[in-house]
């Protein structure tokens, strides 16, 4: 068993628009198996990859805080909102690193889907001498493109593996899967019906505010 003296630093970014019960139970799941309660949920302000956000950066951080509500050792890091550039991923893995310095283990979630995208992330290369990563299956989502195969090849370890260096391995997780979208969720809450999928207090924010009426 590997000891780790401190508890990594675990990053969760998307656009979470709105933030839903698929996001938070994988990433409560993987703080379990990470062994840590510092989760920071990091909503973009631009998503290089995405069409445009359907809600203003304050809309969608206030959906979060409502949610997080349930999930104590979770926080919400509005560092990427702040800027007037789009999000690169890579940015905000440097501010880190200057942050808790080069020994601490840094580790970015993410489902399958981000898997298969991240050759498109900018400067995706780098990315793997900044943090490591730990990935959970989505339903839907199956191979690997070949460039993406190639890059976890000695990289792939279990997530109590990640505790041995401070970045450079990929864990996938075993989490419960949950088939639900974003875009599910706006298109439900367009019609009005409601979802055991989008926490409570997160669905009456919709309807307050009148958010996706026409998604
Ligand atoms: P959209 O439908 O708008 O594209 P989304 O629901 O896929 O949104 P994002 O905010 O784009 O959510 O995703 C952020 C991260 O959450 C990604 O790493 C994605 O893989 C993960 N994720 C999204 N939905 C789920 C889910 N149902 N289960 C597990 N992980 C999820």
């Amino acid at each position: 068993m590997v000891k780790r003296l401190i508890e990594p630093v675990v990053l969760f970014g998307g656009s979470f628009d709105p933030v839903h019960r698929g996001h938070l139970e994988a990433a409560r799941e993987a703080a379990e198996q990470l062994s840590t309660r510092d989760i920071r949920l990091i909503p973009c302000h631009i998503p290089p990859h995405k069409d445009a956000l359907k809600t203003k950066p304050s809309e969608r951080v206030a959906m979060l805080e409502l949610a997080l509500a349930d999930y104590p050792g979770f926080s919400i890091d509005r560092w990427e909102l702040e800027q007037s550039k789009p999000s690169y991923t890579v940015d905000t893995l440097r501010r880190y690193r200057e942050e808790i310095g080069a020994e601490r283990g840094l580790v970015f979630l993410m489902g399958w889907d981000s898997l298969q995208t991240l050759p498109s992330w900018y400067d995706w290369q780098a990315l793997a001498a900044l943090t490591h990563f730990a990935v959970w299956r989505r339903p839907g989502y199956s191979a690997l493109p070949k460039d993406v195969e190639h890059w976890l090849q000695g990289r792939r370890c279990s997530a109590e593996q990640l505790a041995a260096k401070p970045c450079g391995g990929v864990a996938l997780l075993q989490t419960t899967p949950c088939d639900v979208s974003a875009t599910q969720l706006r298109a439900l809450s367009a019609t009005g019906v409601s979802s055991p999928l989008l926490p409570e207090a997160v669905e009456q924010y919709i309807r307050q505010h009148k958010l996706y009426q026409n998604c």
